[in-house]
């Protein structure tokens, strides 16, 4: 036989973060996303901002992975 208890019920308040306050921190992510993405698809590829292959090779798996043209 079991015993079902009623719980009382509780209520979650979910915070609410503005708009004006969150946006910086999106555009900067945001910025840091497209740096990391022209390193690993085109940087000592296509482009090539820094010499030698030292960023190359860093990020050689991650190109693959994400399907950039390599070699
Ligand atoms: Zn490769």
């Amino acid at each position: 036989m079991s015993q079902v208890s009623a719980t009382p019920a509780t209520t979650v308040e979910i915070p609410s973060i503005p708009l004006a306050e969150i946006a910086p921190w999106a555009l900067f992510v945001g910025l840091l996303a497209v740096l990391a993405l022209f390193f690993v698809s085109a940087e000592q590829g296509a482009f090539s901002l820094l010499s030698g292959t030292a960023v190359h090779e860093w990020v050689h798996d991650g190109r693959h992975l994400l399907g950039f043209p390599c070699h």
